[in-house]
């Protein structure tokens, strides 16, 4: 074994060979892979090998796209075959919401290109003769499909083997039976990894351990939010019906899914697989993998899947003529929310993961390549947002893991409503006054494990969701706070807010090269900036305050705290000269908004709030009531005259008490997260994450006035220069849609031209309640982005006309900011 490598991937599972493999083929050859046991021992080798195209994000449907692609070349490549059954993969409906989910996914399947078909029952039968297609009595009727031509089954040891063909071939090296067992920095910031077999110095690390990622994250000090589940498989023998089939000629049948029954099944020599997702199914080795479990399996548990396989004896009848081979009940890594791991860990340099795979076959080759990529090149050639393993905080302690994953795992199949919200594990983070909210009626959703007021309930409505594709029973309700905002006034609270303080002689200096912006050089000012890739897509987007000389204060997405933490440690200057400080959870906000804003706060404060000694875009420290210390920001996300005002956690129950108090005569109440989506929407504000991603940089996301090229270097400056004189591809546009009935557009549908030609994709939507318009922001190519211009969107299969709109239709002036 090498004692140097410049890269080494620990774990020996199809995860880290592609890792390996897509190293080596990027020119890293200097590799090394580490495996305690043999490869593919792990998950690998039990893996029904199923490949799903059908995924309803966006960055992890364009991974499984690269690997269904990538499979289907290796044999040709590397030599080995992988027993890739190119047999379609068809996944039925049974009710109108599932047909609404399968066309909500086409628009996400239409903007990155995976070829698909929504079929009718008829065609369903055509296409599995075997199959049942139901009488709405004792078994519920087919009411359509989602085929996928291209996908199907494939070997996972033997795509493992070609996988590591294609490694070594480049130069790479694996060592089997060889574990980690300990790690530490060398003075120069190297890793140096013990192992069973001697020891090995490496630049970089990346983590690859499926069922191990915890306990690999602990030799690493870090909390790695993947807990496995248990995941069976039914093995069946032969069918007499099925090969009679096969025999007459019949074709290899599609991968069937019935999503709402929850299983899978699959041709397995003339006999069958039946995966059920049921519940009940434990997460297992919490505090990690025991000694005794090594390329086992646990044991299986047939009660917990009866129901399934009832239901699926309906389905497709003749199963019920075959033996039950074996049962396989093998770990499953899984996460909070069901993505993989991908990306840089954090608080350390150098170190990567690509841990937490449920789709792991699936999803191996797109990891493997992007993972390679955001190594070699510094970062990754797509938005992988999604997947970013600084996505979770840590609010991702052991409990709260083991309770999403196996909320997540029986969830597998439910319908995936955009509005949807999940009840396990809450309320885990909370704002201080979320009993007060709770006693005003707020529906609650979780983001980055904070509990958050969606909407607020009137007197009489009964305070939960109806989750749907369309227009739902709080749509009206959350028209009439959005309202209030644009004619009253409104709090919301945005305590989750991503909060920091940046101090020292080197603040200003350090963070004008991190941003494209120039931060605020006068004591007071606020800039909305921008930190860039260096490819020139955005990062994160700060609203930075100048509170004093050499102090800034930082806000940025709630949902973005560690990785927008982890950046700016990681980018801090070494020489001491400035102090970072995350005060997320020190400082609560309140948003105070509307036109008589300013006559509530003026009861509050001795500063007085006029345009000439506040005005918009200033800050000021303050104190507002009793409470002292508080940051009173004249900015705001709902486009209304407004302050924000971030103060001390401590006075939060004072402070939302004081408001009300002063507000009750202007008609003050609560607006949740959907009125803020409204209010947004009609002012064009872009969202970080949705509407602003590394794909896209700020030319693209028409924020050219808050680029500076001329203020000196930052990072992007170059991509953007070089985008400039190549010509921006895409626009940012704010459009309405035409005769909406009750389907708003909500965020990754297809646009197209006149003559159905696609143009962009939507990367939000809903309904303007001031405007009251249906309104959707997306991106275009420049031709088709001129105030005026018509052009059409695709809404759960419908085809509806829409417009260009200026940019900021509410109120275009600004006149209600500057009142
Ligand atoms: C029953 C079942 C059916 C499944 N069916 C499918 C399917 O149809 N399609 C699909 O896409 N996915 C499926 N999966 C999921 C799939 O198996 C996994 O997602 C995938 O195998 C994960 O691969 P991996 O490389 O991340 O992890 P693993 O295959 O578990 O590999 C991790 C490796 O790391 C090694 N390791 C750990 N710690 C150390 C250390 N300290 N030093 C050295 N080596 C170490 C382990 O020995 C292991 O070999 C299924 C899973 C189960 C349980």
């Amino acid at each position: 074994m090498k004692t140097h490598a410049r890269v080494v991937v620990i774990g020996g599972g199809v995860v880290g060979v592609s890792t390996l493999y897509h190293l080596a083929l990027k020119g890293w050859t200097d590799a090394v892979l580490l495996e305690r046991s043999e490869l593919t021992a792990g998950s690998t080798w039990h893996a029904a090998g199923l490949l799903p195209l059908f995924n309803m994000s966006y960055t992890v449907g364009q991974l499984h796209k690269y690997s269904v692609d990538l499979y289907k070349r290796l044999p040709a490549e590397t030599g080995q075959d992988v027993s890739f059954h190119v047999t379609g993969n068809l996944r039925l409906a049974t009710c109108s919401e599932r047909m609404d989910e399968y066309q909500k996914y086409c628009g996400t399947a239409n903007t990155i290109g995976v070829p698909f078909q929504v079929i009718g029952p008829k065609q369903v039968r055509d296409l599995w003769p075997l199959i049942e297609l139901g009488d709405g009595a004792a078994t519920s009727k087919i009411v359509g499909a989602l085929y996928h031509p291209d996908d199907g089954h494939i070997a996972p040891a033997d795509l493992t083997m070609a996988l590591r063909k294609g490694a070594r071939a480049r130069g790479a090296e694996i060592n089997e039976q060889t574990e980690v067992t300990a790690v530490k920095r060398t003075p120069s910031g190297e890793w140096h990894l013990t192992t069973s077999k001697g020891n090995i110095v490496a630049e970089h690390v990346v983590c690859a351990t499926g069922n191990y990622a915890r306990q690999t994250g602990r030799m690493f000090g870090l909390n790695v939010p993947s807990i496995p589940v248990e995941h069976q498989y039914i093995v069946y023998d032969e069918s007499p019906e099925l090969k009679a089939y096969r025999q007459a000629g019949g074709r290899e049948l599609a991968v069937l899914r019935e999503s709402d029954q929850s299983y899978y099944l699959r041709e397995e020599r003339m006999g069958w697989i039946l995966g059920p997702y049921e519940s009940g199914a434990p997460a297992r080795f919490a505090d990690g993998v025991p000694d005794w479990f090594g390329k086992s399996l646990l044991e299986g548990d047939l009660d917990r899947l009866l129901q399934h396989v009832e239901a699926a004896q309906r389905r497709v009848p003749s199963l019920a003529n075959c033996g039950i081979k074996d049962i396989v009940n093998g770990p499953i890594a899984y996460t909070p929310d069901g993505s993989p791991l991908i990306g840089p860990a954090w608080g350390a340099r150098n170190l990567w993961l690509n841990e937490g795979h449920s789709f792991g076959i699936t999803a191996a080759g797109g990891s493997g390549w992007q993972l390679a990529e955001w190594i070699v090149e510094g970062e990754p050639g797509i938005d992988m947002l999604g997947v970013d393993p600084r996505r979770y905080g840590p609010y991702t302690g052991k409990r709260y893991v083991v309770q999403k994953n196996e909320e997540t795992y029986r969830n597998v199949f439910v319908i995936h409503f955009p509005d949807e919200e999940r009840a396990d594990a809450r309320p885990a983070k909370t704002s201080p006054v979320y009993d007060k909210l709770a006693r005003m009626g707020a529906v609650f959703g979780q983001r980055y494990g904070w509990e958050r007021a969606n909407w607020f309930a009137p007197a009489g409505v009964p305070a939960k969701d109806k989750w749907s594709f369309r227009r739902s029973n709080y749509f009206e309700h959350v028209g009439n706070e959005a309202l209030r905002l644009r004619q009253h006034v409104g709090v919301i609270d945005l305590t989750p807010f991503t909060k920091h303080e940046v101090t020292g002689p080197g603040a200003e200096s350090w963070l004008d090269g991190l941003v494209a912006n120039k931060v605020p050089t006068k004591i007071g000012r606020i800039a909305l900036c921008h930190a860039l890739t260096r490819r020139g897509g955005i990062r994160s987007e700060f609203t930075i305050t100048k509170i004093a000389e050499q102090h800034f204060y930082l806000v940025s997405a709630g949902a973005a705290e560690r990785y927008d933490s982890d950046y700016l440690q990681q980018t801090l200057p070494r020489d001491g000269s400035v102090t970072l400080q995350n005060v997320t959870m020190s400082r609560g906000v309140f948003v105070l908004a509307g036109p008589r804003s300013r006559d509530v706060l003026a009861k509050l404060v001795d500063t007085p709030l006029d345009n000439a000694a506040f005005p918009w875009l200033t800050g000021q420290l303050a104190e507002v009531g009793l409470a002292t210390e508080v940051y009173l920001l004249r900015v705001n996300f709902v486009g209304a005259l407004g302050w924000e005002l971030h103060f001390p956690i401590e006075y939060a129950h004072h402070l939302f008490d004081a408001l009300f108090t002063a507000g009750k005569e202007f008609n003050i109440g609560m607006a949740g997260m959907r009125a803020m989506e409204s209010l947004r929407l009609e002012k064009s504000y872009r969202m970080w994450g949705s509407d602003l991603t590394p794909d896209y940089t700020p030319y693209e996301a028409g924020l050219d006035r808050f680029v500076r090229l001329n203020k000196g270097a930052f990072i992007g400056k170059e991509a953007l220069e070089k985008q400039l004189a190549a010509g921006v591809p895409n626009r940012f546009v704010t459009f309405e849609v035409h005769r909406v009935k009750d389907a708003d557009a909500l965020g990754n549908e297809p646009l197209f031209d006149l003559k159905g030609n696609i143009i962009g994709r939507a990367t939000a939507g809903y309904y303007g309640h001031a405007l009251r318009k249906s309104l959707g922001l997306g991106y275009i190519k420049p031709e088709f982005a001129a105030v005026g211009s018509d052009i059409e969107i695709e809404i759960l299969g419908e085809r509806k006309r829409a417009t260009v709109l200026v940019d900021s239709p509410y109120d275009p002036e600004n006149k209600d900011l500057r009142a």
